[in-house]
């Protein structure tokens, strides 16, 4: 009763803006973030499953292994071709998820709401993705255990992913520099640094950029292409945000727009 009113309040009505936040409220929120602990819910249960219907250890490391390789390469796809593709603005009934998984996060970084994937949409996503390979690899232990191992990683990453875009500094050095080449998608140019843990593909498939110099500034980092003229032609995300869509940082992230551009 008692977690219950302190989930109540910490998700009732409040918005969280992460750059006014310390690292302990960072934890605080994503402890009790309802989509984190829907993910933690379903990774026991599939765990669970895994374990009472693996018959060889084989049939969970396996999977396990294979969804760690193949998960920042997904992502990067994901990221890369769905969500900064131009195409899901462009019809009336897709232009409302993509507002959702992607758009409103480059148009404020800060927004912890928007940050965060919807478990309506990334929960089907690892199913139908990991789901099939743990299930090649090691039947239905196998499958179960792939879709903890998705669910587990997704933490993971929304965890590092609200650190990038946290207002202090990492002690670890390999933090810091995941967060800078994150900051660069974000400040710098969205066609760059995909990843968000593993930027390993960003570098098979030469997207990776380390320092603002290497790479030109791109007009439409915050808008992501959709910008006033796009928004005449397909005017449905801009409908359902109630005004134009931004080509600048919001206020108050103009500082870390900066600090991005120096490195
Ligand atoms: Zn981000
Ligand atoms: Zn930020
Ligand atoms: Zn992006």
């Amino acid at each position: 009763m008692a977690e219950k009113l302190v989930w109540g309040r910490a998700w009732h009505g409040r918005s969280y803006d992460l750059g006014r936040m310390t690292l302990p409220d960072l934890w605080r929120a994503y402890l009790t973030y309802p989509a984190i602990n829907l993910y933690a819910l379903f990774a026991v249960l599939s765990g669970g499953a895994a374990l009472s219907l693996a018959k060889r250890w084989q049939d969970i490391a396996l999977p396990i292994l294979a969804v760690c390789l193949v998960y920042p390469f997904v992502w990067y796809g994901l990221h890369r071709y769905v969500l900064h593709g131009r195409w899901l603005y462009r019809m009336k009934w897709t232009a409302g998820l993509w507002k959702r998984i992607h758009f409103d996060h480059h148009q404020d970084p800060h927004l912890l709401e928007v940050l965060f994937g919807s478990p309506l949409n990334t929960i089907p996503t690892m199913l139908i993705i990991t789901g099939p390979i743990g299930y090649a690899i090691g039947g239905w232990a196998g499958g179960t255990a792939a879709f903890a191992t998705a669910l587990v990683t997704t933490c993971v990453y929304e965890f590092f992913h609200c650190i990038q875009h946290l207002n202090y500094k990492p002690k670890s050095q390999f933090i810091q520099k995941l967060k800078r080449d994150h900051l660069l998608h974000h400040f710098h140019s969205e066609k760059i640094n995909m990843g968000i843990v593993s930027f390993t593909p960003d570098y098979i498939f030469h997207s990776y950029v380390p320092t603002a110099k290497e790479c030109p500034k791109s007009p439409t980092v915050f808008n992501l292409g959709y910008d006033v003229e796009e928004a005449k032609r397909y005017p449905w995300v801009m409908e359902i945000t109630g005004t134009p869509p931004r080509d600048k940082p919001p206020s108050g992230l103009e500082r870390e727009a900066a600090a991005a551009e120096a490195v």
